[in-house]
């Protein structure tokens, strides 16, 4: 790498070229020890983006000790010096926005006006948010005794590691490595198979303005390379998103070498609708809720919609018209609503849960349509929007996480039933309830088990919001100053005697 600036590409295909069998290790753009690489395929034709590093142990032992060296001086840097150069990142980012964003549409298949721009757009927004943190990096004073001062500083845990998924990889790694680095530690990222490229350059951005070594992007599968990155000695602390099968192996392995971990988890979100909620509104917030325009691949999708006997049909009516009327097609078409599925495995998951519910009973209502016109999209993963009604209550469909464009629409007689089957499932992330009545919406705000409770409304993730889940979707949260110190520095004790 070179210091000049970096220009943005608006290309994506000759960005992803340029990126191609690289890593980011102690500044450098590197390929991976083994000279290994990996295809990406852009999910809406197959065609090759790109190779990426295939990362291993020995990648993850020269990337980890790449952030130890730049840890120490980093530490010893100005907590209000790291949290400008946070912020220089963001402004740079902001503007490599549409490029960043081009090249996330083209390895997930998020559609580029509907998605990928918003992921690109919000970047920026993290960095200058916990950037602009660095003075609240305090600790306290203590009335011990007389004799003593005692007082608290926070100090950084050293090398945090970070593994990430491809749904919103951009962002994800955001909310972990802004914080972690502001908090005066240094990162070796982890990033999904499904998403190499877009998350690189972001890296490769950030080493315009940061230290060499400071924070280090591996590629790689996760049992070859996330694992040795969660069990190198000198990690002390590993974020991760991602699903809770893969969760619990990280937590297993953590308290192996007893560090902290933050997990950010799966997801069967619940949505209530009263029969006086605001019908239009409410159909908008499931069709933005369900992240429809995603092909429904947000660890909050509005999965489970239980709407009030009395609005029952007609919500269904309306939600179907809304959904008709989104556009499926290439993912780098300005015209395009819907993208396509990520990848093969995800494509026949989703496919194989709409076959389930057909076989159980369930009435599946296909919308919108598959793109026509161009042979190239034949072979893409786009798999229609499906809104299944009369499912039994026991379910797969509503129990599971299908992370597809599937929602399921329950009939329910009353408040207290509807909070009954919501709160009903294993997982705990986030929830919507709607209603006109102001009681009504806060008893559900109160009652719902949940980390994101939301009225009337659906909102995402968003700096100084606490996010997160309860059960199985998660432990700790992100997001706020309390998640930067909590996560990210350890309180340390001092104690001076004064006699
Ligand atoms: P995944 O668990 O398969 O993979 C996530 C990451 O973990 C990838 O980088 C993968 O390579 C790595 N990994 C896999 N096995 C590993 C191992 N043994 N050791 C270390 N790392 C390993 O999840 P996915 O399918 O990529 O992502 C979808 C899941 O992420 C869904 O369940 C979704 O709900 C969840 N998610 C949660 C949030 C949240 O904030 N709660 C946000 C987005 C996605």
């Amino acid at each position: 790498t070179s210091n000049a600036p970096l220009s943005p590409t608006l290309d994506p295909w000759a960005l992803a070229k340029e990126l191609s069998g690289r890593q980011l290790i102690g500044g450098k753009l590197v390929p991976s020890v083994s000279g290994r690489t990996f295809e990406v395929r852009y999910p809406a034709t197959l065609e090759k983006v790109g190779d990426a590093a295939y990362g291993e142990a020995a990648d993850v032992a020269a990337a980890v000790e790449a952030a130890v060296a730049a840890q120490k001086a980093w530490a010893r840097t100005p907590a209000r010096e790291r949290g400008k150069l946070i912020v220089e990142c963001g402004r740079l980012l902001e503007a490599h926005k549409e490029e960043l964003a081009r090249l996330m549409a083209l390895e997930t298949g998020k559609a580029l006006r509907t998605e990928s721009r918003v992921e690109a757009g919000v970047l920026a927004d993290a960095f200058v948010f916990f950037g602009g943190l660095a003075g609240e990096l305090k600790g306290e004073t203590v009335p011990f005794s007389p004799d003593m001062m005692t007082m608290t500083v926070r100090e950084p845990i050293g090398v945090v590691g970070a593994i990430i998924p491809w749904n919103v990889p951009m962002m994800l790694m955001a909310y972990k490595i802004a914080p972690a680095l502001v908090a005066g530690n240094a990162v070796v990222v982890k990033s999904a198979e499904e998403a190499p490229f877009a998350v690189l350059r972001v890296c490769q951005l950030m080493n315009q303005v940061l230290p060499a070594g400071l924070f280090n992007l591996l590629s790689g599968y996760g049992p070859e390379c996330g694992q040795p990155l969660v069990t190198h000695p000198k990690v002390g602390k590993i974020s991760f998103t991602g699903s809770v099968e893969t969760g619990k192996l990280i937590y297993r392995a953590a308290a192996e070498k007893l560090i902290p971990v933050t997990l950010e988890l799966g997801g069967k979100s619940p949505m209530i609708v009263m029969d006086d909620a605001d019908l239009d509104k409410a159909v908008m917030g499931a069709v933005s809720g369900m992240r429809f325009t995603r092909q429904g691949q947000s660890c909050t999708a509005a999965s489970r919609i239980y709407v009030q006997a009395g609005l029952h049909d007609r919500f269904v009516a309306a939600l179907k018209a809304k959904v008709d009327a989104l556009v499926m097609g290439d993912p780098l078409d300005e015209k395009t609503d819907i993208g396509t599925i990520v990848s093969l495995q995800q494509f026949d998951r989703v496919n194989n849960y709409v076959d389930k519910g057909r076989a159980e009973g369930g009435h599946a209502h296909e919308c919108s349509a598959l793109p026509e016109g161009s042979d190239k999209l034949k072979e893409g993963y786009f798999v229609r929007p499906v809104i299944f009604t009369d499912l039994p209550r026991d379910s797969r469909l509503i129990r599971e996480e299908i992370f597809g464009p599937v929602t399921c629409v329950v009939k329910v007689e009353s408040f207290e039933d509807a909070l009954e089957q919501a709160n009903d499932s294993d997982y705990g992330l986030a929830a919507t309830i709607w209603t006109k009545d102001l009681q009504t919406g806060l008893r559900g705000a109160q009652r719902l088990e949940a980390g994101f409770v939301q009225v009337n409304q659906n909102l995402v993730v968003m700096p100084n919001l606490s996010y997160g889940g309860i059960k199985q979707s998660g432990l700790g949260k992100e997001a706020t100053l309390e998640a930067m110190l909590e996560h990210f520095t350890h309180k340390k004790t001092i104690i001076v005697n004064l006699g």
